[in-house]
């Protein structure tokens, strides 16, 4: 991989921006009362893929649903050798390859300030793994005391819940405080809006290809299977959470809303960034154990935007804290036959590193809200009302920048009825 892409891309493309011609992530966009269609983002613009697929770019053209869709589920289908086809015919062009089509470009070329961005798959199954050893060690301490920061079973499974598909949102959807059972300082339950909101920094993974069930899917074979990487936050109502919890896990303490990024950055862009792990101690068992480099080096970054105005980087770390990789995730979500469909989104679990600062939920960050921090001139222990919160991640600099851009919601007061 060299410069000689971004020095030959015709498209400007500011510094520090997250979409370089190394990136190219698809997402689904309308704009100008015109439907949902497939577009890629490239500097401050999405590319219509609809309308170069209508101008032949690919020699064939694919069947026009696979790109004028609401969904990216179809284009995923075509397959990886598919894709990949599409991304250097679309490099091509915006390094100049193909002058006829370049210069058409107000058909294909949006400025994404006039775009609509709409949630980019159709979800079947949502599973959300717990795979980051801080954030599980720090939780065990704060809700079981006196016991083992991890559970026995920890280092030998990635563990994990199934979640709920129907309340994925994308980024700019506000969502409303929820309510549900929580406990009063006599430790009672009450019913009442949860006073302990909160986020969670997570990475997660889309399904690229429907696997049969009965049929488990190796480590080896995972890298098949994934499409590509969205940011995601897993909001959290911490009381409702750890009255509700045990002994099945979570359930309406997380359901209410799960947010994603708009833009979908393919494993292809990401490869570069791969890297290795630490050796798992204790050895896992034949069916978890993975050659190469399975983890990706992406810096994270969460922060909170009060009504106010006031803004604070409140967490940074890295994908690398977490413990199990997305093909050991896979490995042992299909393990027992379990299939995947194209579309399911796979979750990290929270991404927290050892030290303060780099926590990936306020629950860490404060202590269980014993320690307040400050944003400008307010304080915060959870989430209040008007709160925005703002996440976001990328890999590589400047001209090999490849990055999510942000998924950004903000929380509003509860829904009185
Ligand atoms: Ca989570």
């Amino acid at each position: 991989m060299g410069t000689d892409l971004h020095t030959a891309c015709l498209i400007p493309i500011e510094k520090g921006s997250d979409f370089t011609i190394y990136n190219l992530p698809l997402g689904i966009f309308s704009y100008k009362g015109k439907e949902p269609r497939v577009g890629m983002a490239i500097g401050n613009f999405i590319i219509d893929v609809h309308q170069l697929n209508k101008a032949s770019l690919f020699g064939k053209k694919y069947n026009k649903s696979i790109f004028k869709s609401p969904y990216l589920n179809e284009y995923i289908a075509l397959g990886k050798e598919q894709h990949l086809l599409v991304r250097q015919r679309i490099q091509e062009l915006l390094t100049g390859a193909f002058p006829k089509i370049f210069k058409k470009r107000n058909q294909w070329l949006i400025e994404q300030s006039i775009a609509t961005m709409h949630f980019p798959v159709q979800t079947g199954d949502y599973t959300d793994f717990y795979s980051g050893e801080h954030h599980a060690a720090n939780v065990g301490k704060l809700f079981r005391k006196n016991e083992a920061p991890l559970l026995p079973n920890w280092k030998h499974l990635p563990v994990a819940y199934h979640g709920r598909s129907s309340s994925l949102i994308v980024s700019g959807k506000s969502i409303h405080r929820p309510k549900g059972q929580i406990l009063n300082k006599d430790n009672q339950p009450i019913y009442s809006p949860s006073k302990c909101m909160d986020f969670e920094l997570e990475l997660a993974f889309i399904i690229g290809k429907n696997s049969q069930q009965g049929h488990p899917i190796s480590t080896a074979e995972a890298d098949d299977y994934i499409f590509g990487y969205v940011l995601l936050n897993d909001w959290s109502a911490r009381d409702i959470q750890r009255w509700e919890y045990v002994p099945l896990g979570p359930f309406l303490g997380k359901n209410f809303a799960t947010s994603i990024s708009h833009w979908v950055v393919t494993s292809q862009a990401l490869q570069p960034f791969l890297c290795e792990h630490p050796q798992q101690i204790p050895e896992v068992l034949p069916y978890l154990q993975q050659e190469g480099k399975q983890f990706l080096d992406i810096a994270l970054q969460v922060d909170i935007k009060t009504q106010k105005g006031h803004q604070k980087t409140v967490t940074k770390t890295n994908a690398t804290e977490l413990y199990w990789s997305p093909a050991q995730q896979l490995a042992h979500h299909t393990v027992n036959g379990c299939n995947v469909r194209i579309g399911d989104i796979m979750a990290s679990g929270t991404i927290s590193g050892a030290l303060e600062g780099t926590w990936g939920s306020l629950l860490e960050t404060t202590y269980n809200g014993t320690k307040a921090i400050e944003i400008g001139k307010e304080t915060r222990t959870f989430l209040e009302d008007g709160d925005t919160v703002i996440l976001r991640g990328h890999a590589g600099e400047d001209a090999f920048r490849v990055g999510f851009g942000t998924v950004e919601n903000q929380l509003l007061p509860v829904i009185e009825k």
